[in-house]
């Protein structure tokens, strides 16, 4: 395998060893990558204004809504990209949308 096959780059990788345009070569990797390293905003879940009504479920792009027994249990932070979509589909306003860090 060549190096430009690797599809997990590890942080501080020598740019020479990354692949060309850090184009991801292989499907079904997307668990690996760590995407809310890139969050600027992030989602406050409020559990008790929560209804479990998963309506924030299915919108969410990173599949970063965490649900166990058909309820909503909380927010995968390692993948959440805080795109914000969840907070505008909550029809329960269950979510505050804050800067990340606060
Ligand atoms: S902010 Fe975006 S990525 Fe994060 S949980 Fe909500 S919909 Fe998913
Ligand atoms: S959309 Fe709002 S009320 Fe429904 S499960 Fe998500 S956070 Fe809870």
């Amino acid at each position: 395998m060549s190096k430009f096959n690797k599809c997990i780059i590890p942080p501080y990788t020598p740019w020479q060893d990354t692949t060309p345009g850090g184009v991801v070569t292989s499907t079904g990797n997307a668990h690996e990558f760590k995407t809310g390293d890139w969050r600027a905003m992030k989602p406050v879940w409020h559990e008790d204004k929560c209804k479990h009504c998963l309506l924030c479920f299915p919108v969410c792009p990173d599949s970063s809504i965490m649900v166990s027994e058909k309820k909503m249990t909380g927010v995968d932070f390692d993948h959440c990209k805080g795109c914000g979509v969840c907070v505008e589909a909550c029809p329960f306003g269950a979510f505050d949308f804050v800067p990340e860090g606060e």
